[in-house]
């Protein structure tokens, strides 16, 4: 951590980025250490290649998320925030190979360590917990009522509201010198949860008609191209579906597998008390955390799910 304080503070010129299918810590964190930088006064662009979810645009409505291809900056230090893996890092291979150097903040249990610099704290609740006890470290004011509402985004998503076994007496403390900084904590939870397209709420209802329980401690369900199609909600705009499946008394294992194309499925993995999801999302080439981990097949939806609850079962 200190090496990574004195390489920002010495110097002026970065590129903030972060994972896919971008989430409240991702552009909490992210959004969160630009405002830092930009307070510092230093030169800071935050690039990701991605489509934005939706109920996050209070986080990102006033700045400018960059795509790779507008980039042409040199000699940049490249930070790269919540994400566990230089594959899934969302800008350019030119942009990851060109930095002048490294920098990799996170909390995924799976982090292999890619940058020159590294920290990596899996008992963090989220990355934003990381940024804030950097920031601290940096300067105990330099977190204003802009980045102290960044930052809540991250921690009360990642916590699920403070409801997660990642939930520390540390993220207490944060949240606690987050609101004394003013931000509208209530403001927050409606614009995340509180806000959905009524499309939303019918696409849930037929991602919840193919609810599948096996063995009685695994529930699936599914997000199809056609229920994406129909209903005009996109990839990103779905976040927590998954809980209903784990939810349900008895079951261990919630998944949800997100078709984005016909030979392409997403899944997502949550699990209650004792199943590690982040070993299974390892074995299909994924990551994540103990109890949320994600994974990608290239393959059927049909033969993705057989194939995934045939390892599940193993760890049930
Ligand atoms: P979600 O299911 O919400 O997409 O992701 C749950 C957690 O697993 C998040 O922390 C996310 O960063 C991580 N995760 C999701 N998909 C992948 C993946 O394909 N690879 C890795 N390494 N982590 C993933
Ligand atoms: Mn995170």
């Amino acid at each position: 951590m200190n090496k990574i304080i004195n390489t920002i503070m010495g110097s002026n010129n970065f590129i903030i980025t972060s994972h896919y299918s971008p989430d409240g810590d991702n552009l909490g964190s992210s959004i969160g250490l630009y405002y830092a930088l930009k307070s510092m006064k230093k030169e800071a662009l935050f690039v990701l290649d991605d489509n934005l979810p939706a109920n996050l645009d209070f986080l990102y409505k006033d700045i400018k998320i960059y795509k790779s291809e507008e980039i042409n900056t040199e000699d940049y230090v490249l930070i790269s925030l919540d994400c566990g893996d230089k594959d899934r890092l969302c800008c350019s291979d030119t942009i990851k190979s060109e930095a002048s150097l490294t920098i990799n903040i996170d909390h995924h249990t799976s982090n292999d360590l890619y940058a020159d610099l590294n920290y990596v704290d899996d008992k963090a609740s989220s990355t934003c917990e990381v940024v804030y006890e950097m920031l601290m470290k940096i300067d105990k004011n330099i977190i204003d009522k802009k980045i102290a509402n960044c930052l809540y985004t991250g921690l009360i998503t990642d916590t699920g509201n403070f409801m997660y076994s990642n939930t520390n007496p540390s993220s207490f403390e944060m949240a606690c010198e987050l609101l004394k900084k003013g931000i509208d904590k209530q403001d927050i939870i409606q614009s995340i949860y509180q806000n959905n397209p009524l499309n939303y709420v019918k696409i849930l209802g037929e991602s919840l008609n193919t609810l599948n329980v096996v063995k009685d401690k695994i529930a699936t369900i599914e997000l199809t191209t056609q229920m994406f199609k129909n209903n005009n909600i996109t990839f990103n705009d779905v976040d927590g579906f998954v809980n209903y499946a784990r939810d349900i008394n008895g079951v261990e294992v919630g998944i949800l597998f997100k078709q984005k194309k016909s030979n392409q499925i997403k899944i997502s993995l949550r699990s209650k008390s004792y199943v590690n999801v982040s070993e299974i999302a390892k074995v299909f080439g994924g990551g994540g955390h103990v109890r949320a981990s994600g994974c990608t097949i290239n393959d059927s939806l049909e033969n993705a799910k057989k194939t995934l609850i045939e390892e599940v079962i193993k760890h049930i």
